[in-house]
C-alpha cells in the first residue's frame, strides 16, 4: 500500500507550498487565525518548502466536502497561474474524502497540519527510539484515516477488499511497532530506576518548539546540542550531567518540543519520551518572551503538561531571548540589569520565573541557584537563614 503522504523537498526540486486556514464562527480557540497560520508557514519552511501564498476563509463551520466554500477553492485553483505553488496545506486536519476532493479539484498535493508535521518528524528522527515513535504516529494516522474510510465503500463480494487489505497490514504494522515500543519503554525505566537509585534529581526542559531549550541545554552544560532556528529541531531526548553553583549534580534532560494542534497520535507515540517528564524531579519551562504569541504558546505547554497529568510538578519559568528585547527608548537591551522595568510586571504573575538570553548566557547564574533551591532542602534553608 501507498506510505503517508511524505514530502521529499532535499532530494526533489523546490515545494512551492500555499497555505489555507478557516476560521469558524466565534474562532478558533486560544489561537488566532493569523498565528496560526504564521507557524504552519514556519512548519511548512521547516519541511524545506517555500511558502508562496495563503488564505483564510470565514464560514459557520468547515465545509464537509472540500473543508473550504466551493467560491474559494475556485479562487484558490485560478491562484496557481500566480504563484505556481505545487502543494497546498490545510492549517487544519482533513477527512480523507475531504483531502482527496480537494487533490481531484486542485490537481496538485494536498496536505494537512498533522501530516506536514509528521513528515518533518520523519525526516529529523535519529536514534532508533525516535523512528520507531515516528513510524507509529504515522501508522496511526494511516490507521484512523481508513477507520474513517469504512462504511462509505462497499465490502460485499467473496476475497477481501483493498480496504480490507491495507487495513489488516497498517494493524499488524501498528502491533510490531507497539512491540518494539514497548521493549524501549521497559529499557527506559529500567535506566531511570538506575538512575533514580543513585539519588541524581533531573531536571527536564520543557517548552514550545523553537523557545531555546537546546540553546539553553547547551549554555548551562556545555554540551554539543543540535540548535537550530527551525521548528523540532530535538527529536531525541538527551540526557547531560550538570553541576550547580552549590556543586550539586542534577541531568539536565532536553525534550522535544510541544506545538498546538499537536497530533493525538504523537503525543500517543510520544509517551515513552514523555514519560521522561513524570521522572522529573523539576520540570525547567523556557518560553521565548520576544514571540508575539509568548502568552498562547505558554498556555499551550501548560496545557499538554496537564494532560500529561504533570500539571502540578514542581517548576521554573525561564523567559527567554531577553537579548531581542528592546529598552524603553527603543535601544537594545545589552544585560539583564536593562530589564528592571520588566522585571516589576513580571513578578507580579510569575514568582517563578527568570530572565535569560541562553544565547548570551545571560541569568544563568540566578536560574541555576534556584535550581539547587528548589531541589535540595539544605541549600533552600540555608538561603533563609542567610
Ligand atoms: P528549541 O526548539 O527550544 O530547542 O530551540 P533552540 O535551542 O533550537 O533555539 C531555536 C532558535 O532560537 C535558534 O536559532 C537559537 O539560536 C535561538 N535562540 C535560542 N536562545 C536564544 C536567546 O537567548 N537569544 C536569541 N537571540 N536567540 C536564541
Ligand atoms: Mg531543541
Amino acid at each position: 500500500m501507498k506510505e503517508g503522504r511524505r514530502l521529499h523537498p532535499t532530494a526533489e526540486p523546490e515545494e512551492r507550498a500555499y497555505l489555507v486556514a478557516v476560521e469558524v464562527k466565534g474562532g478558533n480557540g486560544r489561537w488566532q487565525t493569523e498565528s496560526s497560520l504564521e507557524e504552519l508557514a514556519l512548519l511548512a519552511r521547516t519541511a524545506g518548502a517555500r511558502v508562496v501564498g495563503r488564505a483564510v476563509q470565514k464560514l459557520e463551520s468547515p465545509h464537509p466536502a472540500h473543508y473550504i466554500g466551493k467560491g474559494k477553492l475556485t479562487e484558490i485553483k485560478a491562484e496557481r497561474g500566480r504563484s505556481g505553488y505545487t502543494l497546498v496545506i490545510f492549517d487544519d486536519e482533513l477527512t480523507p474524502s475531504q483531502q482527496r476532493n480537494l487533490e481531484d479539484a486542485l490537481k496538485v498535493k494536498v496536505l494537512d497540519r498533522t501530516a506536514l508535521i509528521l513528515d518533518i518528524f520523519a525526516r529529523r528522527a535519529r536514534t532508533k527510539e525516535g523512528r520507531l515513535q515516528v513510524d507509529l504516529a504515522q501508522a496511526q494516522y494511516q490507521w484512523s484515516h481508513l477507520e474513517r474510510l469504512e462504511g462509505r465503500i462497499g465490502t460485499r463480494g467473496p476475497g477481501e477488499t483493498q480496504l480490507e487489505t491495507d487495513r489488516r497490514l497498517v494493524r499488524a504494522k501498528i502491533g510490531r511497532l507497539q512491540v518494539q515500543i514497548e521493549a524501549v519503554r521497559r529499557h527506559r525505566a529500567l535506566y531511570r530506576r538506575r538512575r533514580a537509585r543513585t539519588g541524581v534529581p533531573v531536571v527536564a526542559l520543557v517548552g514550545y518548539t523553537n523557545a531555546g531549550k537546546s540553546t539553553l541545554m547547551r549554555a548551562l552544560s556545555g554540551a554539543d546540542v543540535f540548535v537550530e532556528d527551525l521548528l523540532f529541531a530535538t527529536l531525541d531526548p538527551l540526557t547531560r550531567r550538570l553541576q550547580l553553583p552549590g556543586g550539586h549534580r542534577v541531568l539536565l534532560t532536553d525534550t522535544v518540543g510541544f506545538i498546538q494542534k499537536l497530533p493525538t497520535q504523537l503525543v500517543a507515540a510520544f509517551r515513552a519520551t514523555l514519560e521522561e517528564l513524570s521522572e522529573a524531579d523539576l520540570l525547567l519551562h523556557v518560553v521565548d518572551i520576544t514571540h508575539p504569541n509568548a502568552a498562547e504558546q505558554a498556555q499551550t505547554v501548560e496545557d499538554i503538561l496537564a494532560e500529561l497529568g504533570l500539571g502540578r510538578k514542581p517548576r521554573l519559568t525561564a523567559l527567554n531571548k531577553v537579548d531581542r528585547l528592546a529598552r524603553t527608548d527603543g535601544s537594545p537591551v545589552r544585560g539583564l540589569e536593562d530589564l528592571a522595568q520588566f522585571e516589576l510586571s513580571l513578578s507580579n504573575y510569575r514568582p517563578d520565573a527568570f530572565f535569560v538570553s541562553a544565547l548570551q548566557g545571560w541569568g544563568l547564574r540566578e536560574l541555576t541557584e534556584h535550581m539547587e533551591e528548589t531541589l535540595f532542602a539544605e541549600v533552600r534553608a540555608r538561603r533563609r537563614a542567610g
